[in-house]
């Protein structure tokens, strides 16, 4: 256990002090490499599946992919041109001319034999023949007919525009390291290798539920004070981007004893709970009255903005052929969803499924009007960014930035991360932007 948890439930430390959203990562971090560690139940052979490499997109590699070939597989041009052995290239100012004596296409090599004062009209992607390692782009020759090709000296030098055999990559090389999130670029690289299925990680098994009394499900009228549940759609569309498979456990009332039917089901079931409501102070002793039963959970008061409360961490196995499940007890409010399961969830569940990057990429933008923020808690902003008049990158916050105001995410492309010490920011300062939507 980590000494965050040690605490856990009932630390007043925990309960009175606000923790930075740092060490909060890094409790979090350091309980999944345990749980990782002691039935290594996440990265054993029983974890590992052979897919094909058309579903293998956003899966997690389980093991090096060694090249079976050299990459490329042999000599060829990088460029259209004319190849030539580099013996020809004089140190004069006589520009070099050479005879033609055939042509070479990516997949048509040419089979006979370029001798001294000889070239050969040569394709990208053709085979280079034995005895040329030098090619003059076509672009660069002076003048060239059927039979021969000129060229100023000093326009090439030996050995340019061949791509050389394994330069690439190297037959019994890693061409993807385990761990790897698998990309589009990944099964392309897989393909060109012949490969036609990839060794994954097995898909986490998450469970999700909403809780509160006020949520009525979708199709269902509302009556004074209900609302909808939305949590459990955000939190569906943030886990289908990490290719996991979601267990529904729909919409629990705040009680008791329905509560722990609730949490025994999905610990039964998933590998990880990711819970919403229920979290906040007035409702936190209720909910931890349960988890003392159930498994070792810590209750965090944490110093960002939204998404203060949040409890962490296990539940017990069910029974003797269950194992442990791995809890999120995120706070309510819509926004303060999306922010938690970005800051803290989905490096963690790309931990626990063998991911070795898992850190969210960052970049930076300059704010266009000034932004407040007090010192002591970091800030998740949403904004949207794009290019300012002078073709720098510039990042406007979206409206409200309510915990409960969804809207300002869905018109947000971005957080603005303002980090725990910072005070307020001026307009033109540089700040750290996180984006919502990866390119590739
Ligand atoms: P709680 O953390 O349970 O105190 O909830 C904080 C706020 O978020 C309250 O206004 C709840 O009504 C709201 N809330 C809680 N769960 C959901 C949900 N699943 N969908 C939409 N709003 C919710
Ligand atoms: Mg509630």
């Amino acid at each position: 256990m980590t000494d965050l948890m040690k605490h856990s439930p009932n630390s007043p430390i925990l309960l009175t002090a606000s923790l930075h959203v740092d060490e909060a990562r890094k409790a979090i971090s350091e309980l999944v490499n345990e749980l990782l560690q002691e039935s290594r139940k996440f990265n054993n052979a029983s974890d590992v599946e052979s897919i094909a490499l058309d579903q293998a997109i956003n899966r997690i590699l389980a093991e090096d992919l060694l090249s079976p070939i050299d990459v490329p597989a042999a000599d060829n041009s990088a460029m259209d041109g004319f190849a030539f052995s580099g013996d020809c290239l004089g140190s004069g100012d006589s520009p070099v001319t050479l005879k033609i004596v055939g042509t070479a296409y990516a997949g048509k090599p040419y089979e006979g034999a370029v001798g001294p004062g000889e070239c050969l009209k040569i394709m990208t992607g053709a085979l280079m023949p034995h005895d040329c390692d030098t090619v003059i782009p076509q672009e660069f020759t002076e003048s060239a007919t059927e039979s021969a090709v000129s060229f100023k000296q000093g326009q090439v030098k030996r050995g340019e525009n061949r791509r050389l055999c394994g330069e690439d990559l190297q037959n019994g090389k890693a061409a993807i390291a385990a761990g790897r999130l698998l990309r589009p670029s990944d099964l392309g690289l897989a393909a060109s290798l012949g490969i036609a299925s990839l060794k994954v990680h097995r898909k986490l098994k998450v469970a999700i539920l909403s809780s509160g009394d006020e949520l009525r499900p979708l199709g269902q009228s509302l009556d004074t004070g209900s609302i909808y549940d939305s949590n459990r759609y955000s939190l569906t569309g943030l886990l289908n981007r990490l290719n996991l498979e979601i267990i529904d456990c729909g919409i629990v009332r705040d009680d008791p004893a329905s509560l722990k039917a609730a949490f025994i089901d999905a610990a039964s079931k998933a590998d990880v709970l990711i819970s919403s409501g229920g979290v906040s102070v007035g409702e936190a002793d209720f909910t931890k009255q349960i988890m003392q039963e159930l498994g070792d959970v810590g209750f965090w008061k944490i110093a960002m903005r939204p998404g203060r409360p949040m409890a962490f961490g296990i539940l017990k196995p069910v029974d003797a052929s269950s194992r442990k499940t791995l809890f999120f007890g995120l706070p309510g409010n819509p926004v303060a969803v999306m922010v938690t399961f970005y800051q803290f969830v989905r490096s963690a569940l790309l931990q626990l499924n063998g991911a070795s990057q898992t850190e969210p990429q960052m970049t930076q933008a300059i704010a266009q009007a000034p932004i407040r923020k007090k010192p002591g808690r970091t800030e998740f902003q949403r904004a949207i960014v794009g290019r300012g008049p002078d073709g720098k990158p510039m990042v406007k916050l979206t409206g409200s930035q309510g915990a409960g105001i969804l809207r300002s995410m869905s018109e947000a492309n971005c957080f603005v991360i303002l980090p725990h010490d910072q005070g307020n920011v001026a307009a033109g300062d540089w700040v750290d932007v996180a984006l919502f939507d990866g390119l590739l």
